[in-house]
């Protein structure tokens, strides 16, 4: 009898204590080298040599984070560590200071240092920004993410629209690579009030212009980073029209220059499901010193179309790391779990669920990138007609998609995890899921999103320029015939009464989401001269 035909021993609680250390010790010890398919990816979106310049790199952050970051995340999230509002000094006086566990700032720290928001001093580096990202996500938000987010914007906008004096006096400081000196920056954006998140056109927070420059007043409702240096604010000056078309853009110091309190006060941290680490607050402004964004007029439009649109793709990048971050954990728990007799992962339905997580992760790593591609070439001046409109119509549809399958991935590896999968400290998996639920809604809901694409397909016929794209893209006949049947679906959806259209491209959205991710996967796989894209066929 050879050892392997031997029975193996059954377990006992000593071996399978071993086998779950063995778990933690085989998952990737290096989150950017063990990943082929996001190197394959930004290979072929940045070309063989630009990927040569910024592995190294690239290795080194994705090992700190499958080391250091990881075990910094999980301090930072335990219960007892989460931020907390204190409000007054011992003197008396407010201060609204938001106290963070030390394992804040050094995440922080380690994140920044990596220019994930200086490289933004010169257009055309996303695809490099937004491969650090996704190795953040491999935290969830981790308490960084939406910073992040709301920084980019933030830096986006003022490249934008400001004028010199104002990029001059926060440009710098927003691209400083030390998170925790005191000349460096990092941005917020408040948009929603009690009356509507979705309805922003319902904002009645005011903006006043003074003789010392403009002032705001009024209350905000999610405020998401209220720690942060600058806050950008819609607001409406006196006498500005209804809805958004009167609202402006501006930025609301946390501070005065001189360093007194700019008349920013929070009410409370919100009690949240998920990004926890990350203090959202409300805020009450009373009289805050705030610089207009470039024109007041059209101040809305230039919200949605920088700060927004640059939020849902960072959040799309989130749900990937998230993704990949699901996967490793499923994937190397079921190698080590033991049950029946074996491992769980020689059973067909366990390799089904890890299948899926793969294939799950691959298509919307690709699809996501594909559009961060767009924005460099945007950025760079490089861009064509057709991808600035296939920029603008799938960035809300991958916003949806992405944020949805990231929530179904991580509960499917919950499910690989069994009950342990429900642990909160057995491990990152309920916080990730947590986080999920969040991007699902913030920078748009299902619905909103759906209604923006329906808007946007009226009035500019982006669906035109999205299958021109994917045609260039798409390399299988199957995904052809797709994109065929998914054209027909659009001009059949646009023919519609309003209500029922509204109804149809939901369903449709979720469908052309997948021969958008795939046509993306094809496009990669092909120039790596490969021919394994049929893998990923559903
Ligand atoms: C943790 C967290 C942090 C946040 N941080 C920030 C922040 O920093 N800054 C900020 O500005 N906001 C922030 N938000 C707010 C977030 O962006 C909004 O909550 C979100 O956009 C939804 O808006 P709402 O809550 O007003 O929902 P509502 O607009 O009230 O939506 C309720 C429901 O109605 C549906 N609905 C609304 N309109 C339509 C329509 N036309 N057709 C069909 N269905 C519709 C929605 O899809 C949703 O299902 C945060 C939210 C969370 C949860």
């Amino acid at each position: 009898m050879s050892a392997h035909d031997r029975p193996a021993p059954a377990p006992n609680p000593e071996s399978t204590r071993r086998a779950l250390r063995a778990w933690e010790l085989d998952k990737a010890a290096n989150h950017f080298t063990s990943d082929v398919d996001l190197q394959r990816v930004l290979r072929h979106h940045l070309g063989t040599r630009a990927f040569a310049d910024a592995h190294d790199d690239l290795a080194a952050f994705g090992a700190e984070s499958a080391t250091e970051i990881d075990a910094l995340v999980r301090e930072n999230n335990r219960d007892e560590n989460l931020p907390v509002l204190r409000r007054w000094d011992g003197l008396g006086h407010r201060t609204e200071a938001v106290v963070f566990h030390p394992s804040y700032a050094e995440i922080g720290r380690r994140i920044y240092r990596t220019g994930v928001i200086g490289r933004y001093a010169e257009p055309g580096h996303d695809r490099i920004q937004m491969a650090y990202a996704y190795l953040v996500g491999h935290h969830g938000e981790g308490g960084h993410l939406c910073p992040l987010a709301c920084t980019a914007g933030l830096v986006k906008i003022l490249q934008a629209r400001a004028d010199d004096e104002l990029k001059a006096r926060l440009l710098p400081g927003l691209f400083h690579l030390d998170r925790n000196a005191p000349e460096h920056f990092h941005g917020a954006q408040f948009l929603t009030e009690i009356q509507g998140g979705s309805d922003v056109g319902t904002n009645v927070v005011t903006a006043r212009e003074t003789p010392e420059g403009w002032a705001i007043s009024g209350e905000k409702w999610f405020c998401s980073v209220i720690d942060a240096d600058l806050y950008l604010v819609t607001a409406r000056p006196a006498g500005a029209p209804a809805g958004t078309a009167g609202l402006g853009a501006f930025v609301v110091p946390r501070l005065r220059p001189d360093g007194s309190p700019n008349g920013v006060y929070v009410r409370r941290l919100k009690y949240k499901l998920g990004t926890r680490s990350m203090a959202s607050g409300e805020a009450d402004f009373v009289d805050a010193l705030a610089w207009p964004v470039g024109a007041v007029e059209g101040g809305f439009k230039a919200v949605v179309d920088i700060v927004l649109n640059t939020s849902r793709l960072y959040n799309a990048v989130a749900a990937c790391g998230i993704m990949r971050r699901a996967e490793i954990e499923a994937t190397t728990y079921a190698r080590h779990r033991q049950a029946f007799g074996g491992p769980i992962d020689r059973f067909p339905l366990v390799q089904r669920s890890l299948r899926f997580l793969a294939r799950e992760r691959r298509l919307a790593v690709a699809g996501t990138f594909e559009l961060v591609a767009l924005v460099d070439r945007m950025a760079l001046g490089t861009a064509s007609a057709d991808e600035r409109d296939v920029f603008r119509l799938v960035v809300n549809m991958n916003k949806y998609w992405t944020s949805v399958r990231s929530t179904a991935a991580v509960h499917e590896a919950i499910e690989v995890l069994g009950g342990n999968g429900a642990i909160e400290d057995f491990s990152v998996l309920p916080r990730l899921w947590r986080d999920c639920i969040v991007l699902e809604s913030w920078e748009g809901t299902h619905n909103v999103l759906t209604m923006q694409v329906l808007k946007d397909l009226h009035k500019f016929r982006l669906h035109e320029a999205y299958f021109r794209h994917l045609e260039t893209l798409a390399r299988q006949p199957e995904t052809r015939a797709r994109l065929a049947a998914d054209r027909e679906a659009f001009d059949r959806v646009l023919s519609l009464p309003p209500d029922e259209a509204s109804l149809a491209l939901r369903d449709l959205i979720d469908r052309t989401m997948v021969t958008w991710q795939t046509a993306c996967w094809e496009a990669v796989e092909s120039a790596a001269g490969a021919s394994s894209a049929a893998a990923v066929a559903r």
